[in-house]
């Protein structure tokens, strides 16, 4: 049964579907482009990025198919992950795999055969048994998803024999039109995919590789512990993903963040299989806030709110770093990519590299390498060089197939403008500096006072100090003594940095840590190497919390957390992960909007007609609550309710896009009122104009925090936040006791914030 034989939905239909179903308002890149291919039944071949969106493209053409569309995909948690999402919005799907009992599939089939399920998720060797090909031909679905499809070739990454058995696919339902999906797929592998599958005239769908929601950060691979720790304070209720090379390093690491009073669990492939489980389970569910992994970690989870991705150590290859990185922010949300760097790490694997059987091993290993620490230690734009280079891997493909990928349906949605602030680099424009005789100086100096000293010591000869020391050594005699007195410590320490990094010299662990000159090092005294450094131009910001920021969008907090115990509460008793109620954004829009009544809450993203009609009442009940509370105004919802992400913190900015209400409170309080007489001037409760008052604050206008809480508060609440973090307001509250507000609270974490802040 040809789907082109059915009337193809109109446009319209289309986005009714996406909109009542998904709750979507808008396509994502390609997937509109995508369904309607599906919808004209012609065979499609898909190569979109992780998060791209590739399951909405096959599940709404499915809705609007007749009959049953059968889904292959590898992974048994992704199965009932899937379902469970598409049952939260209505839609009647099931999975069948290894993992039910022989009742529960007979009974999962019988419902198919019945007609009465618009999607099955089939593991491939299931799929392929003779009894069950037999129901299906009788079912004759409408239409093959085969997701994962890289699985099928052995060039790819992830090869799974298994996924063989569907070259018999075509050849048993030749009029069933074939869709094909995958994140990762070099032209070797895209041609192999439509070659096993035998995909028929495919039209070929290429997203970018571009990731404009993820923030490219590296950071020198120092105090690493202490950094990572920063930024878990700074985002505690972000879930996320640290990347380390070695087992035993999860373990250290996830134990060491335990005692530190932060969430976090262990993960690696020694472990058993139902502790691995349990691992994944706690971190869909928000149970455990980060996993410490190694690489074994994340293929199985399809956690749309993966806030960060942390490389404590250096990933083999870049492949591996976009992979692993990619994991973060699937739902669009701004999320953060880190990347703690060492060239000593390099310099590690160099010995493991040295251990491969052949010479092309070695030499594949080597490259792959070289281009890791070229784009870690490159002073262009992360996220432009991450792109050059998969726009080259994974480019059109050359080999084609007998009757190849039509180039007439061969979309390339190029790669959009980067967003002015994508990466580390781009936050903080550096210049590239010829530091080489500074270098040499530094070296030679190094060398002279006999390799018996550390860096501050050199410096200190260097910049011809008459230290008692120096003069006892008698290197105030030496030929560099003195040399580098015109030169600030501060560039001395930063080169001295630098050429340790760059191992042009080492420390020796043996000999206290002095300082030797290396092979690297000899190569700038004498063999004309060069020494770029790399200068800041402007003040580097502090480690900011995109993830935290939640795209710099304003929305009442409180009221945030609290929606978020609600869809916790929802997700447990429906024994589903709690993104599966809803996404952050969504959340986070209900929190900024602050709907009233379901026309407007049908409005939010996320919110199709089921979940307006399972999760209205409970939300709007809570936001009503919040409202009557603290006198919040609702804001009208924006034109097709994207919501605005606003810029970051220009003082004029936030101050326009406050609520007029906040305003009133604010130019009160400008003109000298108090709280107290604020909220006698303007008939609110005391607690209305406070939280007017932290909205603005915490917005970025600047308050005297003298006049909100007196001081011996202040101190208490900020030692309340080294111990339980400035996260989330109740453990606060309960650490501090009732003398507190969260008014108060919210004022000194606003007012701490800007202290990390630049001056302007
Ligand atoms: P992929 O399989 O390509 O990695 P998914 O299909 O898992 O991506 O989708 C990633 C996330 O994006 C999901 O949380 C999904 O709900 C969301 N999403 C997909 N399409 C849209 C859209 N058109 N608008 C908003 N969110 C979308
Ligand atoms: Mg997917």
């Amino acid at each position: 049964m040809a789907a082109a034989t059915q009337l193809i939905p109109s446009d319209a239909q289309i986005l009714a579907e996406l909109k009542s179903t998904f709750g979507f308002t808008s396509f994502r890149p390609l997937q509109e482009e995508i369904v309607r291919t599906i919808l004209r039944g012609q065979d499609v071949f898909a190569l979109l990025p992780t998060g791209g969106g590739k399951s909405l493209c096959y599940q709404l053409p499915a809705l609007l198919l007749p009959g049953l569309t059968v889904v292959v995909s590898p992974l048994i948690s992704l199965m009932k992950d899937q379902v469970d999402k598409l049952e939260a919005m209505g839609v009647s799907a099931t999975y069948v795999n290894s993992s039910l009992e022989p009742a529960e599939v007979s009974r999962r089939v019988s419902a198919l055969v019945r007609g009465e399920m618009k999607l099955a998720y089939v593991a491939p060797e299931r799929l392929m048994l003779d009894g069950f090909l037999r129901l299906l031909a009788t079912v004759q679905p409408s239409l093959f998803a085969i997701d994962e499809a890289h699985c099928i070739s052995e060039w790819g990454h992830d090869f799974r024999p298994e996924y063989r058995y569907l070259q018999r696919l075509r050849a048993l339902f030749p009029s069933t039109p074939l869709s094909a999906f995958t994140a990762t797929a070099t032209a070797r592998v895209q041609a192999d995919i439509v070659a096993q599958l035998g995909l028929r005239r495919a039209a070929t769908f290429r997203g970018s590789f571009d990731r404009p929601n993820l923030f490219y950060d590296v950071r020198p691979k120092r105090d690493t512990y202490d950094q990572l720790v920063e930024y878990l304070r700074a985002n505690r209720s972000a879930s996320g993903i640290v990347y380390c090379q070695a087992r035993s390093t999860t373990e250290r690491l996830a134990e060491r963040l335990q005692a530190d009073g932060f969430s976090a669990a262990a993960y690696h492939a020694g472990l058993e299989s139902d502790v691995r489980r349990r691992c994944q389970d706690a971190f869909i569910r928000d149970d455990v806030q980060v996993i410490v992994a190694t690489v074994a970690f994340g293929m199985g989870i399809d956690k749309p709110d993966v806030r960060f991705v942390v490389h404590y150590d250096l990933p083999k290859n870049l492949e591996g770093f976009y992979q692993e990185s990619g994991r973060a922010g699937r739902d669009g949300e701004p999320s953060d990519c880190i990347l703690f760097y060492s060239a000593g790490d390099a310099v590690k694997y160099e010995h493991f590299i040295r251990q491969k059987e052949s010479e092309a091993d070695r030499s594949v290993a080597r490259q792959q390498l070289r281009q890791m620490t070229q784009w870690a230690e490159s002073v262009t734009c992360r996220r432009q060089a991450l792109l050059a280079y998969f726009d080259e891997s994974f480019g059109p493909s050359s080999a084609g197939t007998d009757e190849g990928p039509t180039t007439k349906d061969e979309v390339d949605s190029s790669s959009s403008a980067a967003a002015d602030e994508c990466c580390d680099v781009c936050r903080t424009p550096v210049e590239e500096q010829d530091w080489t005789i500074p270098a040499q100086m530094y070296l030679s100096c190094v060398k002279r006072t006999g390799e018996r000293f550390g860096s501050a010591y050199v410096i200190d000869v260097l910049r011809g100090s008459r230290g008692e020391r120096i003069l006892r050594n008698g290197h105030d005699k030496v030929s560099t003594y003195g040399i580098g007195r015109d030169r600030p410590k501060e560039d001395w320490q930063h080169l001295a940095r630098e050429l340790l990094r760059r191992d042009h010299v080492r420390q020796d662990a043996d000999d206290y840590n002095t300082l030797k000159v290396t092979d690297r090092g000899y190569a700038v005294l004498f063999k004309g190497e060069r020494v770029m450094l790399r200068r800041a131009l402007a003040p580097a910001r502090p480690a900011t919390a995109t993830a935290a920021a939640g795209g710099a969008q304003q929305f009442h907090q409180d009221l945030f957390e609290r929606l978020r115990d609600l869809r916790r509460r929802l997700a447990d008793e429906r024994g589903v992960p709690p993104y599966v109620v809803f996404h952050d954004a969504a959340l986070r829009q209900m929190a900024a909007e602050l709907p009233a009544h379901e026309q407007h809450f049908r409005r939010i993203q996320g919110v199709g007609e089921r979940k307006l009609a399972d999760f209205g009442d409970p939300f709007l009940a809570a936001i009503a609550e919040y409202v009557a509370e603290t006198g919040a105004q609702p804001v009208a919802p924006v034109a097709g309710s994207q919501v605005p992400v606003a810029g970051t913190t220009s003082r004029e900015k936030s101050r326009r896009g406050l609520p007029p209400t906040v305003k009133e409170s604010l130019d009160l309080f400008h003109s000298g009122q108090t709280v107290a007489e604020i909220a006698r001037t303007r008939q609110l409760a005391i607690s209305t104009i406070e939280g007017h008052l932290a909205t603005a604050m915490e917005a970025g206008e600047p308050l005297a925090l003298d006049r909100l809480v007196v001081p011996e508060k202040q101190r208490a609440i900020e030692a309340a936040f080294a111990v339980v973090g400035a996260g989330p307001l109740r453990p606060l509250i309960d650490h501090l006791g009732e003398a507190y507000t969260y008014a108060e609270i919210r004022f000194v974490r606003a007012a701490v914030g800007w202290a990390r802040l630049p001056s302007p």
